[in-house]
């Protein structure tokens, strides 16, 4: 078979490719998906008892006219809107999202600590060497305690001294003493923060159905089930798993891009060996808890979207009340009075400098459900759903050698007509969310038959 552009995976990025290829008119082009359905880290799944479940809770917000008239025109009416309700979970208390503006949520002492790490002469002066330094610097010793260097280390699942800081942008809210004093003494919350405050979500299906939608027309290009093995880049040709040998005029990998030229590339050069084993990431585990009944959240309905969890007493990082996503993620929608019950969406990162037993992780996230007052002992009984997994790339980690890695990696490909994109393809965390992934896609189809330059991703 000869192509004039071959996309491995379909995921959003190469979806995003092989549509805007579609779109300009290109016919030539095939996608090649190792699984047996589309979506990549953004799929989802139904599970034995009726629960749907996305592989960690996502939640959809563009930066991209593209990619907002295309949720639109894919999904149409079958896509509810919500406004953000996140908290975090420190020494008993919810502080609403984002803590560093919530702080008189805390008990007394708490609000104290963070008070005083702010004051004037308590902050190192910098500059930063690392993200550890980074926090110290911005948000001084008492918020970096409570919260953002034990939740950090939870989530990345690297100590934040060997991540580097200039990925934050529009990922951390920063403030000020003025504003946590402002925020106990006037008692005014701050929760609209940052680009997530209101996102869309499918109707039913879960984050996946718009990657169902978005390859249901292109299925004719795409063929599952069939990953690519190797890479002849001197040759233009790959070869599936199955054999089968496909040449190309042009490559777009969107798989991780360590093991593109680890394991795939034929003979890469010393120097880009070298520089793939400087890239980090973590896993993810993910247990889906589905319980009969929902539990109530001081005396009501809980209405909130999601939790941090920087404390130990419950493994995971993050907990997505997913029932309040879409009534249909959970069986019986449409009882009356309203779905009864609660679908726990709760994530474990893990690597080698935060190994997890995952053989007892599902038991220990429901006692940790337990512990933060998620599920009620009574309410550990009505557990019906214990949903798992896991993936072995879960987060693209902006360790301090990643620039470096990727500025050696890139031009090295694009020499030999392979352009790495996406969330792992790309190693970007800071455009690794699903916009940005599709868009990766799109420019990169526009740079191919338009000429045009790509916006999203660099690595100068
Ligand atoms: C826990 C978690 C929470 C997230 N939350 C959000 C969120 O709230 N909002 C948001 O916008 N984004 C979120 N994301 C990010 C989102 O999942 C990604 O942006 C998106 O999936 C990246 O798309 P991609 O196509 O670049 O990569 P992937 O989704 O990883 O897709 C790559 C595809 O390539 C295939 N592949 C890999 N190697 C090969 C091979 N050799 N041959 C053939 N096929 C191959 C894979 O099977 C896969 O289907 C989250 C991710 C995680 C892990």
């Amino acid at each position: 078979m000869q192509v004039d552009y071959a996309i491995i995976g379909a995921g959003p990025t190469g979806l995003g490719a092989a549509r805007r290829l579609a779109e300009l008119g290109c016919e030539n082009f095939v996608v090649l998906e190792k699984n047996a359905h589309p979506g990549g880290l953004a799929a989802s799944f139904k599970d034995a008892h009726g629960y749907t479940w996305d592989i960690g809770g996502h939640v959809v917000f563009s930066h991209y006219e593209y990619f907002d008239r295309m949720l639109d025109e894919l999904l149409g009416a079958d896509q509810l809107r919500h406004e953000r309700r996140a908290y975090i979970r420190a020494r008993g208390a919810w502080v609403p999202y984002p803590f560093q503006n919530n702080i008189r949520h805390l008990p007394r002492p708490a609000r104290w600590e963070c008070v005083s790490g702010l004051l004037p002469g308590r902050r190192p002066e910098g500059p930063p060497r690392n993200f550890q330094e980074w926090i110290a610097c911005v948000f001084g010793e008492g918020i970096g305690n409570l919260f953002l260097w034990p939740y950090n280390f939870k989530v990345w699942a690297i100590p934040p001294a060997l991540m580097s800081a200039s990925w934050v942008g529009e990922r951390v809210s920063i403030v000020s003493l003025e504003g946590v004093l402002k925020n106990i003494i006037l008692e005014l919350d701050e929760v609209g923060w940052g680009p997530n405050n209101a996102f869309a979500f499918p109707a039913f299906g879960g984050t996946g159905e718009i990657f169902r939608r978005m390859a249901a027309p292109l299925s004719g290009h795409i063929r599952y089930g069939d990953g690519v093995a190797q890479i002849d880049a001197a040759k233009k040709t790959l070869t599936t798993a199955s054999g089968e040998k496909i040449t190309f005029g042009a490559l777009l990998n969107t798989g991780p891009l360590d093991l593109l030229v680890r394991e795939q590339l034929l003979s890469p050069p010393d120097e880009c060996v070298e520089a793939a084993k400087l890239l980090k990431h973590n896993g993810v585990y993910v247990a889906g808890v589905g319980v009969a009944e929902r539990p109530l959240y001081e005396g009501e309905k809980d209405q909130r979207c999601w939790m941090y969890f920087p404390e130990d007493d419950c493994p995971f990082y993050r907990v997505t009340n997913f029932h309040n996503y879409a009534p249909a993620n959970v069986p019986d929608p449409d009882h009356e009075g309203g779905p009864q019950k609660a679908a726990f969406l709760c994530e474990t990162s893990f690597s080698g400098h935060k190994p997890e037993d995952r053989a007892t992780l599902m038991e220990r996230t429901v006692a940790g459900l337990g512990n933060v007052g998620l599920l009620p002992e009574q309410a550990q009984a009505r557990v019906e759903s214990r949903f798992e997994m896991s993936v072995e790339y879960g987060y693209p980690i902006p360790c301090l050698e990643r620039d470096q890695a990727l500025r050696t990696l890139q031009p090295r490909l694009e020499a030999e007509g392979i352009s790495s994109r996406g969330r792992f393809g790309g190693w970007k965390y800071e455009v690794g969310n699903m916009d940005h992934s599709v868009m990766q896609g799109v420019e990169w189809a526009e740079r191919m038959l338009l000429k045009q330059p790509e916006k999203t991703y660099t690595w100068k």
